[in-house]
């Protein structure tokens, strides 16, 4: 019989022994017979078979399976052919096939037992663990008979081990991935055993003194110690609480101190005693360190906050006060409830209030910054100006999540800032519009007239004799004349008031037709003549004024306010106190005007200034008893010219000066001449303006002048006009005057009558000659009513003791009459024209007496 058919056998045997009822107890077995031996074995082997843990198998040396425990086939749901036909093989998993035949290799090899666990796949196509372990039978000489063995369900225990393997993989990834220090105290042995952590965290070096309670407790600090100590000792001998946690500072490896939070769990056996703690420390130092900057660094933005004047603030994304600082409170008096939300707009003035929610609309659409200023009630009513800064917070995306921003008090600033605004626009004065509001006013004025169609028109008003006002009463007084204009402006309420400086003013003017405009200015003219009342006195006050239509006078705001001034020009120059429209000519006399200072400067700088004489005749004798010096000027090719081509240069105050310091020095230089050639010439006359006496030093610089020269001031008559007395500056023009009179220079006031000097005039200022104007001079004989003029002038001279000089005679009858009145001395055409410095000593000689005595008596 083959040793196979015969294990088929076997199996056989096996099976039909498994399938009969519950086999006999353990003593049945001790009573069977010794020589049953086999029969006993079978049976036992078959009765493990039966009911071991295990599938027992017997295979060839090839591996071919002949043998298996039927009742472990049948739990893994496989037929014993299927085993037996030797298929086992694919049954173990891919992975551990090669494992497998090493360890049957090295078993067949070194003569040793098999044992592996590999995966079988089981019927139901699911692999299972199994402990499998074979011994060969071998024969005497070493070969191997059969192998035998078995394979055990182990999939349950290995699967449990692979889990808790895997755990501890976790559990230890975990330890190293954290940074606190895991430990581990078995209170049973007494060891403590340390995460990687305590190395790496916190610079200990693990060695077997480390693993031990004591030597966590050395380490804590001694302030600490104490009260940890205790507190995990309570933990472990009561076993009060699972879990234990504390604070307390672990000295490091570098000898530094870690603040720890130390949590740990407590494993208590069935009694309830712990046996062991498992925790671990976290290292809090940073962290602490890093919160307390923190505290500190809110600490401080609380106390700034607090007690900067600011109010701290903060919107939601649409600019809804959510937060407001206790700043609020302290500026406004009012409780913090009213700012937030949308009530704040309650407390915002009501100009500023659209104002404000547009910035606001502005920079929630735009994301910028905002900042805009705003007057806010307080608590008692009154407001102040305040100033709100405000910048988004964005998220993650960029959107705007909250606005974070400040306001505080600009009050006193803002009002600086309007105070200088209104400074650069009005007139301090009067608080009237000054002249660059006016000129943009009138431009939009322009503007809006354009395109309506009806006329703007602009009127300039000056006071009249303002200078006066100012030297009579005082600046106080005049600037109260000043502020009275405005005053009266003001109230009529017509147009736009402006004061474009010193005494002139404007008024922007809107009618529908222009007799309208008219109408409107000669009003304004006649509400500003009247009385101002300064203190106790009264104050005479009027206007001269100028108007230009648009667009008849000029098509822009400047041309406008050009014509208007041409025509207060004109209006000064008619007499004063009236009104004068803008004409087109007046353009052409300002053209006059501006040709005459340009003249007068090339006549100087080219040196064509030259004095003429005119021979001044003592009306008894018909001698030549001096000269008046008369300006000249030589035109290149129209000839000798009079001074009136040059009048508007004589009034221009630099140019005036220069000219008749040029003539000075040209009469001087003739009279040095003169003195030295032997000529008796008598006196000269020298012509000076307003201009040349307000000038300080000008008495001074003629006595040099004169005295450098040689000649004697005596032989100098200085000729005024009766303006000088007028105006501003009247002490520096009294104080030339008593220089020059003490020097001995007589004075002389031309055009005596015509002007407003008064008899004071005569009596304060060292007047010796009176000139009796031409005006006077020229109607004798032609009519006689103007004789009692002349004959007073001749008579008040007498009574101040003053010589008398008729200018203008040209004929001898204006001459003997005259005399005959009683006047001294005559100057005229009659006598000669002005002549050249050459032909000087020639008329010096001539005597005018013949013609005097040889004209017939007149019945006048
Ligand atoms: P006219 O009739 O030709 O206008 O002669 P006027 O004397 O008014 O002379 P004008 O208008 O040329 O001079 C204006 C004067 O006003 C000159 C200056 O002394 C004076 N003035 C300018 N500003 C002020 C001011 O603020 N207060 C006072 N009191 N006087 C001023
Ligand atoms: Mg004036």
């Amino acid at each position: 019989m083959s040793e196979e058919s015969r294990l088929h056998r076997a199996a056989a045997h096996i099976e039909t022994t498994a399938r009969k009822e519950p086999s006999p107890g353990r003593d049945d077995w001790a009573a069977a017979p010794v020589s049953n031996a086999f029969g006993q074995s079978s049976e036992r082997y078959a009765y493990l078979v039966e009911f071991g843990p295990f599938i027992p198998w017997i295979a060839l040396p090839n591996g071919t399976i002949v043998d298996v425990g039927p009742r472990g086939l049948q739990k893994l749901g496989f037929a014993t052919h299927e085993v037996l036909r030797a298929q086992w093989r694919s049954t173990i998993h891919k992975a551990d096939r090669k494992v497998l035949q090493q360890a049957w290799r090295n078993a067949n090899e070194g003569e040793c037992a098999l044992e592996i666990e590999c995966r079988i796949r089981l019927a139901d196509g699911q692999y299972r663990w199994f402990h499998v372990r074979a011994t060969a039978l071998r024969d005497p000489y070493g070969q191997i008979l059969r192998w035998c063995g078995t394979a055990e369900d182990c999939d349950e225990r290995r699967c449990a081990t692979d889990k808790l393997r895997a755990s501890e993989e976790r559990y230890r990834l975990a330890t190293k991935a954290t940074n606190d220090v895991v430990w581990d105290w078995d209170f049973n042995t007494g060891q403590l055993t340390w995460g990687e952590a305590m190395c790496s965290q916190l610079g200990h070096v693990l060695s077997p003194e480390t693993n031990h309670g004591d030597w966590w407790k050395a380490q804590i600090h001694t302030d600490d110690r104490a009260r940890v100590s205790a507190s995990i000792e309570e933990v472990i001998s009561t076993g009060s609480s699972e879990r234990w946690r504390e604070c307390y500072r672990f000295r490091r490896g570098d000898g530094r101190y870690a603040d720890i939070v130390d949590c740990g769990f407590v494993v208590t056996d069935e009694n309830g005693k712990a046996t062991r703690m498992v925790g671990a420390m976290m290292d809090m130092t940073e962290r602490n360190r890093a919160a307390a900057a923190l505290h500190l660094s809110e600490e401080r933005y609380r106390y700034t906050i607090e007690l900067c004047e600011q109010i701290a603030w903060t919107a939601s994304h649409d600019g809804t006060l959510i937060e407001v600082g206790s700043a609020w409170s302290r500026l406004t008096g009012r409780p913090l409830e009213e700012a937030l939300g949308t009530r704040l707009l309650r407390s915002v003035h009501f100009d500023d209030v659209t104002r404000l929610r547009s910035h606001w609309k502005q920079s929630i659409a735009t994301g910028q910054p905002l900042n805009c200023i705003y007057r806010l009630m307080l608590q008692d009513g009154s407001f102040r100006w305040m100033r709100s800064r405000g910048a988004p917070l964005r998220n993650d995306t960029g959107v705007i999540s909250r606005w974070y921003g400040t306001t505080e008090d600009v009050h006193e600033q803002r009002l600086a800032e309007l105070d200088v605004a209104w400074r650069a626009s009005h007139d301090v004065l009067t608080g009237l519009a000054n002249r660059a509001t006016f000129q943009k006013c009138l431009e939009g004025a322009l503007q809006r007239a354009t395109l309506r169609g009806g006329p703007s028109a602009v009127i300039i008003f000056d006071i009249d004799r303002f200078k006066l006002i100012n030297d009579r009463y005082g600046h106080a007084a005049g600037d109260t004349v000043l502020r009275w204009i405005a005053e009266r402006l003001t109230a009529l309420e017509c147009g736009t008031p402006a004061r474009l400086g010193g005494d002139e003013f404007a008024v922007l003017l809107q009618a529908s037709n222009q007799v309208g405009v008219e109408q409107q200015a000669h009003d304004i003219v006649s509400a500003l003549h009247g009385v101002v009342e300064v203190d106790d006195i009264r104050i005479e006050c009027q206007v001269s004024a100028g108007l230009a239509i648009y667009p008849l006078h000029g098509p822009t705001a400047e041309e406008l306010l050009r014509s208007a001034d041409l025509a207060l020009y004109d209006a000064k120059a008619s007499g004063r106190n009236c009104l004068r429209p803008f004409r087109p000519e007046l353009r052409a006399e300002l053209q006059r005007h501006v040709s005459m200072l340009a003249v007068g400067r090339e006549a100087l700088s080219a040196e064509w200034i030259r004095p003429f004489y005119q021979p001044k005749v003592d009306l008894l004798t018909g001698k030549v008893v001096g000269f008046e010096a008369l300006l000249r000027w030589d035109h290149p090719t129209q000839g000798v010219q009079t001074p009136d081509t040059l009048a508007a240069a004589f009034d221009d105050r630099d140019l005036g000066c220069q000219i008749s310091a040029f003539m000075q020095r040209q009469v001087i230089g003739d009279m040095r001449h003169w003195l030295q050639s032997g000529v008796a010439f008598g006196h000269v006359a020298l012509n000076a303006s307003g201009v040349d006496l307000r000038r300080p030093g000008y008495a001074d610089e003629l006595l040099g002048r004169l005295a450098a020269a040689g000649v004697p001031a005596a032989m100098v008559e200085i000729e005024i006009v009766e303006s000088v007395f007028l105006g501003r500056d009247l002490d520096i023009v009294e104080e030339a005057f008593a220089i020059l009179s003490r020097a001995g220079i007589s004075l002389s006031l031309d055009d005596f009558g015509t002007g407003y000097a008064s008899l004071s005039h005569l009596q304060r200022f060292p007047v010796s000659v009176l000139k009796i104007d031409r005006s006077f001079v020229t109607p004798l004989l032609a009519d006689c009513r103007d004789a009692p003029i002349v004959n007073a002038v001749i008579g008040l001279a007498t009574g101040f003791r003053m010589k008398t000089v008729a200018e203008g005679i040209e004929t001898a009858e204006q001459a003997l009459l005259l005399r005959r009145a009683g006047c001294d001395i005559g100057q005229g055409f009659f006598f000669s024209p002005a002549r050249p410095a050459a032909d000087i000593p020639e008329l010096t000689r001539r005597r005018f007496s013949q013609c005097l005595s040889g004209v017939a008596a007149l019945n006048c």
